[in-house]
């Protein structure tokens, strides 16, 4: 059994008042809170072993390299990835996928070759494509989903044809929590010699993500999301495909030697790191790996099943409530609506309540579209957060349904 109220103690934010209530931060799925482990790292880095890396020969920058490069391997080995040169630092998810549309989607993709992508993406994984489908003419296609919110695979079993080139899809969906059969549908796309991309921004906190297993030929993750600092993430990518990559920007770090006449790249992964990176923030983002790990991954997302599980029994017994995403295979989000309530104003008053929550289309319009809605009220849960908490949300929730009655 883990100790949540120890837990609790290790995020400082926890213990703030909003509006002089108690906060109750159910906006988790946006971004993560820290501990406070990772914060001291921050703090430690900048105030003990702060140098540019790679380049000094000098004491501090030799400590601040090796801190970086042993980020690079915590992250390398969270994921289960071969060598650490696959793991490529960017600021995010939504980078790393610009970085694959780009590098990959200009060099390999041509006009009329197809890209799979689902009605369940985030605007992150929908926009660099259709940037790509300007520049280059490439065809989007897009898996619809089940009455349960689940992607149809046969639909995506049909989809393939001798022009499909990529699939990018999420691992969980941000809107619906779904967690869609990756490992299958990575082997279709491989049986049908078509790369893949995974959006894991909402699966690494929660679930164990094994790159090797998975066979996936990319795999994008956010640090932010999973009680890391903001502004960096993952590209993890095949050695041999990244290797064959042209670079995503130029500058310094990812050149091995420049003239006015020739510039020869460096190897990976710096190839694809220009300039100076964030590497205080890979060794905080580290420290958040390591935290994850000392709770261990399972043991969280027992907890936040458990919650979510009982906030969605609760939510139910309240009339006019619609919620989105039915999946069996679910993570800690709850999206919903009630009837007569338009979304922005549940969030608004839940807030008044110190209940943050997240409204709105959540960066998943066509979504939003598919489902027929402009918004939902999203819930989603952390390891730090509690049934006590839950029951707050709903008292929350009943309050603003009384008082639009
Ligand atoms: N994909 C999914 C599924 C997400 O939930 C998010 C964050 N909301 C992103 C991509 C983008 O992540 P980031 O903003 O950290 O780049």
């Amino acid at each position: 059994m883990i100790d949540i109220e120890k837990i609790r103690n290790d995020f400082p934010i926890l213990e703030e008042k909003v509006y002089n209530k108690e906060l109750v931060y159910l906006d988790n799925g946006a971004t993560t809170q820290k501990p406070r482990q990772v914060v001291d790292k921050i703090v430690a880095g900048y105030y003990n072993t702060n140098a540019n890396i790679h380049r000094g020969v000098h004491f501090l920058s030799q400590k601040a390299t090796e801190a970086h490069e042993a980020a690079r391997e915590t992250v390398r080995e969270f994921i289960n990835a071969s060598e650490s040169k696959e793991i490529i630092f960017t600021r995010g998810t939504t980078e790393a996928i610009n970085l694959v549309a780009s590098s990959y989607g200009e060099h390999y993709l041509n006009a009329g070759d197809e890209v799979i992508l689902t009605e369940m993406e985030h605007h992150a994984n929908i926009v660099p494509w259709q940037m790509l489908r300007e520049k280059k003419g490439i065809v989007i296609k897009v898996v619809p989903m089940n009455d349960k919110q689940e992607l149809d695979l046969e639909s995506y079993k049909n989809m393939f044809t001798p022009k499909t080139k990529f699939v990018s899809f999420a691992h969980v969906s941000n809107v619906l929590g779904t967690i869609n059969p990756a490992k299958e549908m990575i082997e279709i796309a491989h049986k049908n010699g078509v790369k893949v991309l995974v959006d894991g921004a909402q699966a690494v906190p929660h679930l164990k993500v094994d790159v090797k297993d998975l066979d996936a030929d990319f795999y994008v993750f956010s640090a932010h999301k999973i009680y890391g600092p903001t502004g960096i993430g993952v590209l993890y990518g095949k050695e041999d495909i990244l290797d064959l990559m042209p670079p995503y920007q130029g500058g310094g770090e990812m050149i091995s030697t420049v003239s006015f006449e020739k510039t020869v790249y460096n190897e990976l992964p710096y190839k694809f790191e220009a300039g100076t990176p964030d590497y205080i923030g890979s060794t905080a983002f580290a420290e958040a790996l390591n935290y994850v790990s000392a709770i261990g991954l399972e043991n969280m997302e027992e907890h936040e099943i458990e919650l979510l599980r009982y906030a969605t029994a609760k939510l139910k017994e309240i009339d006019g409530v619609v919620i989105y995403g039915n999946a069996t295979h679910k993570s800690a989000v709850l999206s919903f609506n009630v009837e007569g309530i338009h979304h922005y104003d549940m969030g608004m008053l839940l807030d008044k309540q110190g209940i943050a929550v997240r409204t709105g289309h959540h960066c998943a319009q066509p979504l939003m579209d598919v489902l027929g809605i402009e918004g939902t009220v999203r819930a989603t849960f952390a390891i730090y957060n509690t049934k006590d908490e839950v029951d707050k949300f709903i008292e929350g929730v009943k309050k603003v349904v009384s008082m639009f009655k």
